[in-house]
């Protein structure tokens, strides 16, 4: 059988994590349909290149119209396959996009377009310089469940509008969003090369990143992003790495109990904890920690848990079971070292095969797998400090670093901690939220991963920066050629005393010694 023939045999089936049914079965895009679709995506890249960025932003202002036109369906999808909550569709998946498009729409051809490079060298000034901006041709973009929409959208449209062509392979879990998403851009007038998906699991992925595209964006767990940097390493192929995160929320000793705490479980909680950016350790002050730690738990034990589609609803359910039993280990291994239960810490079988009751932990220590590990579900552990500097080391001593967040009255000394904690971002009185701020880059440090993505910075990743050179004088030979000599030698003294020697009278000795370079003959 010829590859072209050949089929894959592996399936995949998208499931409504609230109640267990399949939505819908997939056979995994084979090595074969990958390459075939990133061919495809290659012949149509340079035209969409040649396009310009004006035209490529109003087809994005029509994805926008389409999508705020539709959100409610696609809000709706979301929840049926990811399970977050429908008002959390709406807010972190369908409004994050729609800014997004937003700020591309606003921006993307004021930092996309070419920038002139001054010259300060005086040897240099009779060039002139500048910054071009190309787009890297096709940009692979692999991307995990948990966001199925607002991670691969806003990666794909400003690859997209920096004139490269995409081929998105999206997580085993989630085909059927990744599929409306490439609906929207296509009815949007994006043509259909540009933009492709290609479902299947991490076999399909591993097939993208042989099929020679340019650059990857890969989102989803260290492990994987550790696999993919080797693959890549292979290549030498560019990549951006957004991985997984632990993020440490400080409670100073002047913050708002009640507030905070509210900020706590939200952090914990939102999208069943199972956000990159979730509030994943907590640690309070000791003057505050009992007063905190019972009003976390008296407020988790209000929140309701059940099926997004229901608009009660505050937490729904995890992805799938292997994720409720990653929580379990972490909880019985918190429990057995001396962790107090004072909320959830079990599931919730009543209401269907994935939901786990929203958790809070105190007595926590770094010993724990729940204080070190991403546990990625509903889980608020709790623990004390008592002074800022063993909160910024606590905060610090993890092998993440997405995001943080520090909470305080004291804007200045929030400010003045956010920039001891060795994270991609830190917020001061608030969490997750920094992931819908379209302007602000997105990403980690440590093992969190590479590069950037959202806002400026994840544009400058979409482009490949070239530097382009005129010289104003093209019939004069340049000074710095041959022939050398012992003259030449001492007008070059002269010439470097003239630039950078700090007195006057040296550097007026040097204007005279370098100015007979431009009576010397050049080869
Ligand atoms: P995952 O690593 O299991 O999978 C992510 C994607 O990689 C999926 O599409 C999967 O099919 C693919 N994949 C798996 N093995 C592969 C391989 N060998 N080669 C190529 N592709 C492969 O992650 P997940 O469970 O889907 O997502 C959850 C993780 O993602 C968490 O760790 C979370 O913190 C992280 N995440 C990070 C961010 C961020 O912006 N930093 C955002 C969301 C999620």
């Amino acid at each position: 059988m010829s590859t072209e023939v050949q089929i894959s045999l592996r399936t995949i089936a998208s499931i409504n994590p609230a109640k267990g049914e399949i939505l819908r079965e997939f056979q995994c895009a084979g090595e074969a349909e990958v390459h075939a679709a990133v061919d495809r995506a290659y012949a149509a890249q340079s035209e969409w290149s040649q396009l310009g960025v004006r035209r490529r932003i109003s087809i994005l202002r029509e994805f926008q119209r389409l999508l705020q036109e539709k959100k409610s369906d696609v809000a709706r999808l979301i929840t049926r396959e990811a399970g977050k909550p429908y008002v959390e569709a709406l807010l972190t998946e369908v409004m994050v996009v729609l800014d997004a498009a937003r700020f591309l729409i606003e921006n993307a051809y004021r930092l996309l377009r070419d920038e002139p490079v001054p010259h300060g060298n005086l040897a240099m000034k009779t060039k002139a310089g500048r910054i071009v901006r190309e787009p890297h041709g096709v940009i692979g973009i692999i991307s995990p469940w948990n966001y199925p929409f607002s991670i691969p959208a806003t990666e794909a449209m400003s690859a997209m509008v920096a004139g490269n062509a995409v081929v998105l392979k999206p997580s085993e879990f989630t085909s059927l969003v990744a599929l409306e998403l490439e609906k929207l851009l296509h009815t949007a007038g994006t043509p259909k090369e540009i933009f492709q998906v290609i479902p299947g699991d991490g076999a399909t992925g591993a097939a993208l990143i042989d099929s020679g595209i340019n650059k990857l964006i890969f989102t989803g767990s260290v492990a994987t992003g550790k696999k993919i940097a080797q693959a890549a390493a292979g290549r030498l192929l560019p990549v951006v790495l957004e991985l997984g995160g632990k993020d440490p929320m400080i409670v100073l000793d002047d913050a708002d109990v009640e507030v905070a705490s509210s900020g706590a479980i939200w952090g914990a909680f939102v999208n069943a904890g199972q956000a990159c950016l979730s509030v994943e350790r907590c640690y309070v002050h000791r003057s505050l920690y009992e007063p905190f730690v019972a009003v976390c738990a008296r407020k988790a034990k209000q929140l309701r848990v059940g099926d997004g589609m229901n608009q009660e609803t505050e937490i729904g359910p995890l992805i799938h079971e292997r994720q409720l039993r990653n929580v379990e280990a972490h909880l019985e291994d918190a429990v057995s070292r001396g962790a107090r239960v004072l909320a959830g810490g079990t599931r919730l079988r009543g209401l269907g095969p994935n939901f786990y009751a929203p958790t809070v932990l105190a007595n926590v220590n770094h010993e724990m797998r729940i204080m070190r590990e991403e546990t990625f579900g509903p889980v608020l552990p709790i623990m004390a400090f008592d002074d800022d500097d063993e909160a910024v080391r606590l905060a610090n001593d993890s092998e993440y670093g997405l995001a943080a967040s520090v909470w305080t009255q004291d804007r200045t000394r929030g400010d003045a901690l956010a920039r001891r904690i060795h994270a991609g971002t830190v917020m001061v009185n608030d969490s997750v939220s920094c992931f819908g701020i379209s302007e602000a880059p997105h990403g980690g440090v440590k093992a969190s991963g590479i590069g950037r993505t959202h806002g400026r910075f994840g544009l400058e990743e979409m482009v490949r920066i070239k530097y382009v050179d005129s010289d104003r004088m093209p019939g004069v030979k340049k000074i710095w050629w041959y022939a050398y000599g012992a003259a030449f030698t001492r007008q070059m003294e002269g010439f470097l005393d003239l630039q950078f020697a700090r007195g006057l009278r040296q550097r007026l000795r040097g204007l005279v010694r370098s100015a007979g370079v431009f009576r010397g003959k050049k080869l």
